[in-house]
């Protein structure tokens, strides 16, 4: 069900658990969190498109911008505070996306993150 990822890697260096599905991931967050007494959630990677969980503090509520799209067309992510833009700012740089750039969105209540230099 779950397995070692193999382009994920935590700050130590060690494989992070993936899973498949959101609610694999849901059920083992509960898992952990009732047995350790952790408050991990799910979230959906960027880099390996399954899911990993990670402490809540870490997490950065977002959803998706209706008018803003990115270079390859999609939709952005609209963050709903500028720190929690900045923490997945600097969750991206540690996964190795420097540079990025916090900025409001011009249309929406919320902020988005873009690695262009203007
Ligand atoms: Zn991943
Ligand atoms: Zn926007």
């Amino acid at each position: 069900m779950a397995s070692k990822s193999s382009t994920c890697m935590n700050k130590r260096g060690e494989p992070l658990t993936e899973y498949e599905f959101e609610i694999q991931a849901e059920s083992a967050a509960d898992y952990i969190n009732t047995i350790y007494g952790n408050d991990l959630i799910p979230y959906d990677c960027t880099k390996c498109r399954y899911w990993h969980l990670t402490p809540k503090s870490r997490h950065t509520p977002s959803r998706t911008c209706d008018y803003c799209t990115s270079a390859s067309g999609k939709p952005k992510s609209l963050y709903e505070t500028r720190k929690g833009a900045d923490r997945r700012a600097s969750i991206l740089a540690e996964q190795g996306t420097p540079n990025l750039r916090v900025y409001e969105c011009p249309h929406d209540n919320g902020w988005h993150l873009t690695s262009s230099s203007w």
